[in-house]
């Protein structure tokens, strides 16, 4: 598995459609000062479902949409779409290429989707918990990352490793799984509540 291809439209300064190609093992990208080198990087942990403006190195979520130039007016949505080679199937789909798309609109709306099919974040996050490619963004080290991971509370350095030993996904469905219990106790002592009403 690796990144084949990165599709930048309107995302930051990449108003018009750009597509990287990656090839497997070490990529490089180099240009000057500011010519939009983290913005690729922010790209994919946007893409992957980074919901933190502050991660993506912005004010407010719609600060990754093109913003326009003196030449160029702004535009109204951002998209990315990064494709994930899945010959070796380590990504649980029947696809030997995933491609993963998220949209964003002035309006703060979010889409996404899995090979073209409409999606939730969450089946994006459910598809990749497991393959390295995660939430928590533990592949991405960006510039003065690594003093925040080495200075992380040890609870958050636990969080990594668990995402990247693929036990965070298990941890969410329990939480999830007890909310659901403590509904159904709730609904079960109303019951209770009533049927004791009506003797
Ligand atoms: P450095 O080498 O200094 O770290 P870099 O190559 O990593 O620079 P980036 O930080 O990726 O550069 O890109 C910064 C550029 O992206 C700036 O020119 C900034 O104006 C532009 N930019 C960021 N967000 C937007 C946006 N929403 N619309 C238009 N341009 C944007």
């Amino acid at each position: 598995m690796y990144l084949k291809s990165l599709t930048l439209k309107g995302f930051k300064s990449f108003a018009s459609a750009t597509t990287l190609r990656f090839e497997p093992g070490i990529t490089c990208v180099v240009g000057p000062n500011g010519s939009g080198k983290s913005n690729v990087v922010d790209a994919i942990a946007w893409v992957l479902g980074e919901q933190g403006a502050k991660a993506l190195r912005g004010g407010k979520m719609e600060d990754v949409i093109f913003a326009g130039t003196t030449g160029r007016a702004p535009l109204g949505r951002a998209e990315v779409t990064l494709c994930i080679d899945n010959s070796d199937g380590a990504i649980p789909i029947e696809y030997s290429e995933v491609s993963i798309t998220r949209r964003m609109f002035r309006s703060g709306e979010s889409e996404y989707e899995i090979n073209s099919d409409r999606c939730r974040l969450l089946d994006i996050q459910d598809l990749l918990s497991d393959s390295g490619i995660g939430r928590e963004m533990h592949v991405l080290v960006g510039q003065g990352k690594l003093d925040s991971y080495l200075h992380a509370r040890p609870e958050d350095r636990r969080a990594f490793i668990e995402e990247a030993a693929g036990v965070l996904k298990h941890r969410k469905r329990k939480e999830k799984a007890l909310r659901k219990l403590d509904g159904m106790q709730a609904n079960l002592d109303r019951l209770n509540d009533l049927t004791s009403e009506l003797r």
